[in-house]
């Protein structure tokens, strides 16, 4: 994986630890930024494995303003910025990456 943006995508799911260690998250979807303690919304778990530590550490964060699995921590090594979100969103959300866009003439 050379493309950052690849690379970064993954930490989006399964990264209730990274979020716990990161100071600053951002949402690749609505590019807004945010400190870990405003995520309260968390997939992956239920109610059968609320004590179990390996399930807990692999919830996925859901962003607090718009609630896309898409949230990013900085602990990941990636900056957490307008200008990385916004080319976050453009390759996934857009599909500019998947699926370049032809420039019109
Ligand atoms: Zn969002």
């Amino acid at each position: 994986m050379s493309n950052p943006l690849l690379a970064a995508y993954r930490y989006t799911t399964n990264n209730w630890t990274m979020i716990q260690e990161s100071r600053v998250c951002g949402c690749c979807n609505c590019m807004r930024t945010f400190p870990p303690d405003e995520i309260v919304g968390w997939t992956g778990l239920d109610f059968s494995q609320v004590d179990d530590p390996v399930a807990v550490a692999k919830q996925t964060a859901m962003c607090p303003h718009c609630g896309s699995e898409a949230v990013l921590g900085d602990k990941s090594g990636y900056p957490i910025d307008a200008s990385f979100l916004g080319r976050m969103n453009e390759a996934w959300f857009q599909r500019t990456l998947i699926r370049p866009s032809k420039p019109r003439a």
